[in-house]
């Protein structure tokens, strides 16, 4: 049995288990379980090239708790930075096996099945973050404008195009920056009239694009309908008679991602409403099981030294409650 088995190695997981040897938990007795071909998927698909990761992300500051912080870097040195911990740790995560379900046992701990085996762990962490499945808009769009429908920037090249973006929080405002750089004629449609989610670094910018003419924002705006026209590209109609519509070469949704609420209840994790119910630690309401990261930040949404102070805050909990049964 593994002292400690993390599901996920985004941000959070891999400072679990950076957490976790440092108190001392062998290598031989921690697993991660990772269902991408390498860490960090998230970061990888959904972060534009250039991107420059911050610190205070969404304005949560960066108040380093535990043994992983980052500060303002790039996309790659983040990544790196990662690299450098699971060599720097000696961690053993197992790539392309994904964690298909987990079962407390009777005699204590659980049962982690995946789609390569089984493993029984004492303590079992979940770090799958919430961008496995991004949101999806509320209408149907045809099949046929598959290719015109993005949900990240990192899938196909968009260059010198005319590009809609829909959503209004950072993603949204740095997909703008981004395929501004990239030569698109880009319109932004958000259903609110204020920015009021942006970081200052994002909602400057944004306001920046705008007032040098190089972005349209319709603010106040909602799709009504997504239809083909007769050259094959995406025409957007609105609910709203002030936005006459328009057709897109492309359309970036950036509408965030869900919590996996079926995987999670499916464990038998207790529910307040449509939030797990988190103890002390980032605990369950399953005795040894926690959840941290994306997936414990609320609806304000995470960032990685939040996940970072997350796995500290668990590990805390974990050793008062190892040294009290002592
Ligand atoms: C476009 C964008 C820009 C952002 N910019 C910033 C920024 O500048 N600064 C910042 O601090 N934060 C930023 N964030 C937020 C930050 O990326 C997240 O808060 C952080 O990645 C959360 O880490 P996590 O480990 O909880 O989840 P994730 O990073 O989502 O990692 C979860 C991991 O679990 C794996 N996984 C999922 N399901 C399973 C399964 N069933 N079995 C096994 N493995 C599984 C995934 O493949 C993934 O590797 C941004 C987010 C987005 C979308």
């Amino acid at each position: 049995m593994y002292e400690m088995i993390i599901v996920g190695a985004g941000p959070a997981g891999i400072s679990m288990a950076a957490e976790a040897r440092t108190v001392g938990i062998p290598s031989e007795q921690l697993l991660v379980l990772e269902k991408g071909d390498t860490h960090s998927w998230a970061i990888r698909k959904f972060y534009p090239a250039a991107k420059v990761v911050l610190a205070n992300y969404k304005g949560i500051e960066a108040v380093c708790a535990g043994v992983m912080c980052i500060s303002d870097m790039s996309k790659e040195e983040t990544l790196t930075y990662i690299d450098r911990t699971i060599e720097r740790y000696g961690l053993s995560v197992h790539y392309n096996e994904t964690v298909n379900g987990i079962r407390p046992l009777p005699a204590g701990g659980f049962l982690v099945a995946t789609s390569k085996g089984s493993y029984e762990a004492r303590r079992c962490v979940i770090a799958i973050g919430i961008l496995d499945k991004p949101n999806k808009p509320g209408y149907r769009i045809p099949v046929s404008l598959n290719k015109c429908i993005h949900y990240d920037l990192t899938s196909a090249v968009l260059e010198n195009e005319e590009c809609l973006v829909v959503g209004g929080g950072d993603t949204a405002s740095e997909y703008c920056q981004y395929l501004v750089e990239h030569g698109n004629r880009v319109t932004l449609s958000y259903r609110q009239t204020e920015f009021t989610r942006l970081n200052r670094v994002n909602y400057e910018s944004l306001m920046a694009l705008e007032q040098r003419r190089q972005i349209t924002i319709l603010r106040g705006s909602n799709i009504k309908q997504v239809e083909e026209d007769a050259a094959g590209r995406a025409r957007v109609l609105f609910e709203e008679t002030a936005f006459p519509s328009q057709s897109f070469a492309h359309i970036v949704y950036a509408l965030g991602g869900t919590t996996p609420t079926n995987f999670l209840k499916a464990i038998g994790i207790a529910f307040d409403g449509s939030a797990p119910v988190i103890r002390e630690g980032y605990e369950t309401s399953l005795s040894g099981l926690y959840l941290i990261g994306d997936l414990s930040a609320g609806r304000k949404g995470g960032s990685i030294n939040l996940a970072f102070n997350m796995a500290a805050e668990a590990m805390q909990s974990i050793c008062g409650q190892s040294a009290g049964a002592q």
